[in-house]
């Protein structure tokens, strides 16, 4: 019985603890859903006068709304990737392991492993040893980190952020910055469009002649919308740099450690590149919230092995299959 209601108790704490964590996301939610009404209602239908601008006004604000919705929803449900069933280690080796007490044998055990099952793995601990996850029993590809909160290591982690509960990494990049970037226009034509009411409300305490309670919405639209504007539009310009120079926010703090050194540049492409590894090698879907991102979040080409592929070109070196080779020659 005791273990049973240790049980129940357990699982009322996971539950509760879900249930905060779903906050911010409720929060988001309901700020939509007042800022909706508060548009389309009460600043669109009762405040503006002339049909053709209410037109304008709805039109566009749907058009925002959607895609800000859609890439928001993407961002929060699209599922965690993953590191390869292949990272994760054997029976064998853990056993290995185990028996294993010194920091140096586990080393050279993590090493063995990933060659042989030829894992491409550049980015080093701190020790300068394979980077090794030992609560989720895998080695973590190279850009990948554990989460303490989703309780996983994710490919490409750049934070985890509880305004959707959920990692940003390699899953959802793409969509996390299309819900910045729709969240910033929708809240930038919100303020602009209701700021001549706001005035006007702020000049002589009416609208159009009116006051009615529910014209407070207005001006209250105007407070949040600027507030939100400027904080996603922060966020927003903060991560498109980030994506040009092909940089993690992590990686932004703490540059990955290769063998001949930490490497703040190490993924910089170009932003052409970059942008494309992101979002996709197709301009027409690069707007919209549909999954476009380039590779697998595992294997990444740094900018050394390009450079080194380039030398080889210049020695006229034809054979691609060398490429790897030199480059963990100088490497
Ligand atoms: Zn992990
Ligand atoms: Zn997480």
């Amino acid at each position: 019985m005791g273990g049973c209601d240790g049980e129940s108790t357990n699982v009322c704490i996971r539950l509760f603890i879900n249930l905060i964590r779903w906050l911010p996301v409720i929060f988001v939610t309901a700020i939509v859903g007042w800022a909706y009404y508060a548009y389309v209602y009460q600043l669109s239908i009762l405040t503006v006068e002339s049909l053709s601008l209410q037109i304008l006004y709805l039109l566009v604000f749907h058009i925002l709304l959607i895609l800000f919705v859609a890439s928001y929803y993407q961002t929060v449900f699209a599922p965690l990737h993953k590191p390869p069933a292949e990272f994760y280690i054997t029976r064998d080796c853990m056993e290995e392991l185990n028996d294993s007490s010194e920091d140096n044998n586990q080393s050279d055990i993590l090493q063995r492993f990933v060659q042989l099952q030829g894992l491409p793995i550049k980015v080093r601990a701190f020790e300068g040893g394979v980077r090794y996850c030992p609560k989720c029993k895998c080695i973590k590809p190279d850009r990948s980190h554990h989460c303490s909160i989703c309780s996983q290591c994710v490919r490409k982690f750049d934070h985890h952020c509880p305004w959707v509960n959920t990692c940003v990494s390699f899953h959802n990049y793409k969509f996390f910055v299309l819900f910045l970037g729709y969240g910033f226009t929708l809240c930038l034509w919100g303020a602009l469009t209701d700021l001549p009411y706001f005035i006007e409300f702020w000049q002589n305490n009416t609208v159009n002649n009116r006051v009615v309670f529910g014209q407070f919405n207005v001006v209250f639209l105007f407070f949040v919308s600027s507030m939100f504007c400027l904080s996603l539009g922060c966020l927003f310009f903060y991560h498109l740099l980030l994506t040009a120079r092909n940089r993690t926010t992590l990686e932004s703090f703490r540059p990955p450690l290769f063998l001949h050194g930490p490497d703040k540049r190490a993924y910089d492409m170009g932003i052409f590149r970059n942008y494309r590894q992101v979002f996709g090698s197709n301009p027409f879907l690069w707007l919209l919230p549909v999954y476009t991102s380039d590779g697998d979040g595992v294997n990444f080409t740094t900018r050394q092995l390009m450079e080194s592929r380039e030398a080889v070109r210049l020695l006229d070196c034809t054979d691609e299959e060398d490429d790897e080779d030199f480059f963990n020659r100088i490497v």
